[in-house]
């Protein structure tokens, strides 16, 4: 197969590029090696290849959005999650208080405070919160396809500065979104971004979003068609923060960055790409994980606005 080559070929490309930083808020995040690279793509009859440093693992952190948020529907349907979650693209950072003006609802579940919102909204409703957790923690690795375990030094490093989060749970808390104590929200959203993937898990994830919730080299049906087309619709319009329409005219495929410098594109029908560089550029984007899908796009035409 080619497709080991022109990975390889694709990350020697953007290698050079230093550009960006890690993010300082989470001291163990600003002191991760920010030179590693890697890639994999995932097909969606399971084909798998992978290019760079591979072996990393890293956390999830912001990626977890799309898939908890995907449980949730899964759990509690469509219209219990759409009353405390929206689906409109907020134009602001990942972790702004973008809130609705009358509802009080969180814009959409990528950003922070509707991450938090759609953390509480996994599993059945009144879980205690540990069971809540484990129902997280096999869901994702349901889709990443073997379990997935915490990096309890990168949440230990958040939580102690997680003032922000706070303040956003508090204020959804204030308005009815979230029903439980805020702490209790913001500790479990915060655990939950701190599981440890490699860039296979990753492409993996993206490749059972792909293939219409059933992970192709498992065979487990992980969550139902419907809720895998409201998901990716989401990560389309909001995935990328400040940076979606860009992202969506540039690239043009559904996709989730991470703060740790993950980022996952999913095509539908044909395969999950994720790619893992640290440096970030202003929106909280992996700056060379970005410059690899454009690449893909125009060698592979992948963008889903054009005629195949
Ligand atoms: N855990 C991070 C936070 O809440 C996730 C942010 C991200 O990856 N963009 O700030």
């Amino acid at each position: 197969s080619p497709i080991p080559d022109y990975l390889a070929e694709a990350l020697r490309s953007v290698e050079a590029d230093q550009s960006g930083a890690t993010a300082d808020y989470i001291p163990e995040l600003a002191n991760a090696d920010p030179d590693r690279l890697a890639v994999a793509f995932c097909t969606e009859d399971g084909r798998r290849y992978s290019q760079g440093d591979c072996d990393a693992s890293f956390s999830i952190q912001s990626i977890s959005k799309p898939f908890v948020y995907a449980l949730a529907l899964a759990d509690r349907g469509f219209d219990e999650v759409l009353d405390k979650v929206g689906v409109e693209p907020s134009g602001d950072a990942f972790n702004e208080m973008s809130l609705e003006p009358i509802t009080g609802r969180p814009l959409n579940p990528m950003i922070n405070a509707g991450s938090i919102t759609a953390h509480t909204l996994a599993g059945p409703r009144g879980a205690a919160p540990h069971d809540r957790f484990d129902r997280i923690v096999d869901g994702l690795s349901a889709f990443a396809g073997r379990r997935l375990e915490m990096d309890e030094a990168v949440f230990e490093s958040e939580i102690r500065t997680a003032y922000r989060n706070r303040a956003l749970a508090n204020m959804l808390r204030a308005n009815d979104i979230i029903d439980e104590d805020p702490l209790v929200a913001v500790t479990g959203y915060t655990r939950q971004c701190s599981l440890a993937v490699t860039v296979d898990d990753l492409a993996l994830m993206a490749a059972t979003l792909a293939n219409r919730g059933v992970n192709p080299v498992t065979g487990a049906p992980v969550v139902p068609p419907a809720v895998v087309r409201q998901t990716l619709s989401v990560m389309a319009t909001c995935g990328m923060y400040d940076a979606a329409g860009d992202w969506m005219t540039r690239v043009g495929i559904p996709a989730k960055s991470g703060v740790a410098g993950g980022l996952i594109g999913a095509l539908p029908g044909q395969a999950g790409i994720a790619t893992f560089s640290p440096r970030l550029d202003r929106h909280g984007n992996s700056v060379r994980g970005v410059e690899l899908f454009r690449r893909f796009t125009s060698d592979m035409g992948m963008h889903l606005m054009d005629v195949p």
